[in-house]
């Protein structure tokens, strides 16, 4: 048994403090921030492969209880209203189970309370600033002054990891994304019934004039809504008050023939506008005892769809690359599992940077590439329905850790 410190308690600190649990380890979670963070963020969704990888951890019951289904897509422009495409988002497994939409804080919640179920302590206000390492094990220094030794480290840190930094001082920064990141929920009932044209389950998705942006009901009534202006260097939304920020946003969705400009004007709570970065790959993800998880090894850009479910993999990943382990073997086992995820998570970050591009144009290009994207829509359906079967229908066995 080993005891392995995993730093930060987001989805894939939590997952894999649960995964090396499941492997017969003894997990500790150590997180920045002095609190737990219930309500913060805003939404995301969990892909069938997150939900498989869940399943793994015995938590996909409880994860299909949060939020609600989402399997379907559809394609719109803005500027006129036409349809493009309709999607399946990921099909389903083979129990019926889809892709989910659910808050940041709903999955973050449930699987913190099955970390303290299964005895994994998370220690907070902890921030990890170096790591002093031995033919011994490793020792974990914090800011407050404090420090833990253990067997490994795992790097649950984030986009702006530390223990990246750790494992290579060269690894490169995170690549900008050109869009902003915002949303809302409009709670049932506020809007004039009848007004949303998309039944529950459903994104509809637009490039609009101006902005890119997303709609969904749930099935109590409520919509769920994001959007992705461009980010200009002559503004900054993060700085704008809640009512400023509607103005603003209410102004890059005018004159779209959509009704986004009805859910933003019932919008109570529009999120702080954000940046939204990416990695294209870095030189390591481990070295010795040290080892990167989820956002701080791979983050890709939030039009992937892929961050959480990616973080769940990974978790799984590990956990089963470590199972049995004594520490002698610890890096040969850590190189493993980044032989695994490394190709399959950068495969993901293209993807999603390729998702991301179409909504990064400006108005003149918007007006040209709304000429063209009906014709690109028509090729991509005749490509076949499996076209992303290599990101949905991936499983991981358990049973078959270090090449048994
Ligand atoms: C707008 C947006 C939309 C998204 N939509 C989707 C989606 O539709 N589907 C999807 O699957 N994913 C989506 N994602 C991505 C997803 O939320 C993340 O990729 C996923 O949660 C993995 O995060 P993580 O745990 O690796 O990192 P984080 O959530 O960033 O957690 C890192 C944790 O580490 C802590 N920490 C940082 N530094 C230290 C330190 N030095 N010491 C101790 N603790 C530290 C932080 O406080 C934090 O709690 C989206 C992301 C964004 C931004």
């Amino acid at each position: 048994m080993m005891n392995c410190m995993v730093i930060g308690s987001g989805i894939a600190g939590l997952s894999s403090g649960i995964a090396l649990h499941k492997a017969g380890h003894r997990p500790v979670i150590f997180e920045a921030y002095g609190a737990p963070s219930d309500g913060i963020g805003g939404f995301l969704t969990v892909a069938v492969n997150g939900f498989d990888a869940l399943d793994t951890l015995g938590l996909k019951g409880a994860a299909a209880k949060l939020g609600f289904s989402t399997p379907l897509m559809s394609m719109y422009l803005g500027s006129n209203g036409k349809h493009l495409m309709d999607f399946e988002f990921g099909g389903s497994l083979p129990d019926g189970t889809t892709a989910r939409t659910m808050t940041r804080s709903e999955l973050y919640g449930m699987l913190r309370e099955e970390a303290h179920r299964r005895g994994i302590r998370i220690v907070y206000g902890k921030l990890l600033t170096t790591v002093e390492e031995s033919h011994h094990g490793v020792r974990a220094v914090f800011r407050d002054g404090t420090s833990e030794h253990g067997d490994i480290v795992v790097g649950a840190d984030g986009l702006h990891s530390q223990v990246r930094r750790l494992i290579d001082p060269t690894s490169p920064a995170p690549r900008n994304i050109p869009l902003l990141n915002t949303g809302g929920i409009v709670p049932a009932g506020v809007l004039a019934p009848g007004l949303v044209d998309v039944e529950p389950g459903r994104m509809k998705m637009v490039f609009g004039k101006r902005c890119f942006y997303c709609y969904m009901q749930d099935p109590e009534g409520r919509t769920w809504w994001f959007a992705n202006p461009l980010q200009r260097s002559s503004e900054d939304p993060s700085t704008l008050d809640s009512g400023a920020r509607k103005v603003w946003l209410s102004k890059l969705v005018a004159g779209d023939r959509t009704i986004m400009a009805a859910i933003v004007g019932a919008t109570k709570d529009i999120i702080r506008p954000y940046t939204t970065s990416d990695f294209p790959s870095i030189p390591r993800w481990q070295r010795e005892r040290l080892v990167l998880v989820g956002d701080a090894g791979h983050a890709a850009s939030p039009s992937s769809g892929q961050g959480a479910s990616m973080a769940i993999e990974d978790a799984v990943t590990l956990g089963r690359s470590l199972q049995g382990l004594q520490p002698d073997s610890i890096s040969e086992a850590l190189a493993r599992y980044e032989d695994e995820r490394r190709t399959r998570a950068e495969l993901v970050v293209e993807w999603g940077r390729r998702n991301a591009a179409p909504k990064a144009r400006g108005q003149f290009k918007r007006v040209i590439e709304d000429l063209v994207l009906p014709a690109v829509f028509r090729g991509i359906a005749r490509k076949s329905e499996d076209n992303f079967d290599w990101v949905y229908r991936h499983h991981i066995e358990w049973d078959t850790a270090n090449g048994e």
